[in-house]
């Protein structure tokens, strides 16, 4: 089966099937192995490792000290107390001696 510049088989790149009768064979579609209850072809892998809500990714403010990682979904929650955090309330900064 013919690959594109992308590493994804040709067929795969535009279908989003979960039943497909001309699906490459040595494509199979899996189950993300993080359990985030996506189904894919498996070419899709490292794309899906991108978008996956479980794959553990570096707190943004990590450029200023944030040693944390975490999945995805735990992000934003953890913005709201992230001690790197640079975002600050105008509100509360008026508040500071
Ligand atoms: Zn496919
Ligand atoms: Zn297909
Ligand atoms: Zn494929
Ligand atoms: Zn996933
Ligand atoms: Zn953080």
């Amino acid at each position: 089966m013919e690959e594109c510049e992308s590493g994804l088989h040709k067929h795969c790149e535009s279908c989003f099937r979960r039943f497909c009768s001309k699906h490459p064979d040595d494509c199979p579609i899996i189950h993300c192995s993080l359990h985030c209850g996506i189904r894919f072809h498996s070419c899709k892998a490292d794309e899906h490792k991108l978008l996956c809500s479980k794959e553990k990714v570096p707190c943004i403010n990590a450029g200023n000290g944030c040693p944390l990682e975490m999945p995805r979904y735990a992000l934003a929650k953890h913005l709201g107390k992230c001690p790197a955090s640079v975002v600050h309330c105008t509100m509360e900064w008026n508040r500071w001696p």
